[in-house]
């Protein structure tokens, strides 16, 4: 499990803690309308290095963009979808070109480019997701964007708006001393739907899927494309080598207090195409999905949630109390063991033949 590999290779403490520290004496094993759940767990909503965190705030921000470019569309404006890019090498520092697309971006759309963009091609406003991949040449920071427009664009007007970013991408690439941008690295292409915007910007890649491009300009080559993050960490469950160590641990410190999401002109977008849409942070995100409040099934006290963490058994338990009704012995061991937990007595006490939490429960998980 990707959130067991993390537990292991990360350097922080908050990602190590990530639903594994609870934030009440007990955890809570609840039942949801999605299946059994564990809650009262602290939760680090890191975007770039939680793969569980990563996953609920991509859900959320992916509805957010639907909704705005459902809007937009429905009332006869455009979402453009743009890819942009800088010329890297094996050598660079992923901070570095990390810094260098992240700043460019925000020059791209400095003051009178932005009236100019609202002016000739009624953009309203831009938001930019950053995404990282690692491959043959190295680490390859981009940048996926959309573009709102509040008229309909024709083929050639986009054409147009396409070479001028191109132009103002380059300019300020160039200004920050890098090599000019290949102009076959970037694009914009009409969104065909609101669900391709908003995927196009908040991949499935928080899930596991391969970095996904869509059709023609937008498509990184195959040697570009390399790996995403989460799949550096697979790597490490698979091969345990210490180059993707290292990867991981410089992508995670560069990754530190990064955005993902970054707005232009975000308000005037969101006041115009989703007014009544409350403003998340991640941490909200996390909350707002997971914390359904579900029913409670069982309440794990700290010596036998110790030892699920130790026998990495946090989904045998969510497996059981989601099976609770086919395997009612099985489960009825489970709340023994948790009833016994709560009175901290020892084993023995209740008739058990070891004095181990671990061995009490892997006896329960085994039956
Ligand atoms: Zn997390």
């Amino acid at each position: 499990m990707r959130q067991h590999v993390l537990r292991a290779v990360t350097e922080s403490k908050t990602l190590r803690q990530c639903r594994t520290t609870p934030i009440n004496p007990e955890v809570e094993v609840r039942a949801g309308d999605g299946g059994a759940y564990l809650g009262g767990l602290m939760k680090c909503a890191s975007v770039w290095s939680c793969p569980c965190c990563a996953a609920s705030i991509s859900v959320q921000r992916a509805q957010e963009l639907r909704d705005i470019s459902v809007e937009c569309l429905r009332s006869g404006g455009t979402v453009l979808m743009g890819l942009f890019t800088v010329p890297h090498g094996k050598k660079d520092h992923l901070s570095e070109t990390w810094d260098a697309v992240s700043k460019s971006w925000t020059a791209v759309w400095n003051g009178r480019h932005r009236e100019k963009a609202a002016g000739k091609w009624g953009a309203v406003g831009a938001v930019r997701a950053l995404e990282i991949t690692h491959g043959r040449h190295g680490w390859h920071p981009h940048i996926h964007y959309l573009v709102f427009s509040d008229r309909v664009l024709s083929d050639a007007e986009i054409d147009d708006f396409r070479a001028w970013l191109f132009a103002r991408w380059s300019s300020v690439v160039v200004k920050r001393g890098w090599f000019s941008p290949d102009s076959r690295g970037q694009g914009l292409e009409r969104a065909v739907s609101a669900e391709k915007a908003s995927e196009y910007l908040v991949k499935a890649e928080a899930y596991g899927a391969a970095l996904e491009t869509v059709s023609g300009q937008l498509k990184h080559s195959q040697s570009d494309s390399g790996r995403a993050p989460f799949q550096i960490l697979d790597s490490i469950r698979l091969y345990c080598r210490s180059q993707d160590l290292v990867l991981w641990r410089e992508y995670e410190s560069a990754s530190k207090g990064r955005r993902q999401l970054t707005w232009v002109n975000g308000k005037r977008v969101k006041e115009r195409w989703s007014p009544d849409a409350p403003e998340l942070s991640d941490e909200d995100a996390v909350e707002s999905m997971e914390e359904e409040k579900g029913a409670l099934l069982a309440k794990v006290a700290p010596p036998l949630w110790k030892a699920v963490l130790k026998l990495r058994a946090e989904y045998s338990v969510i497996a059981l109390a989601g099976s609770r009704d086919s395997q009612p012995r099985k489960w009825g061991a489970f709340l023994d063991l948790c009833d016994i937990a709560s009175r901290d007595g020892p084993l023995s006490d209740y008739g058990l033949e070891t004095e181990s939490w671990e061995t009490a429960l892997e006896m329960v998980l085994e039956m």
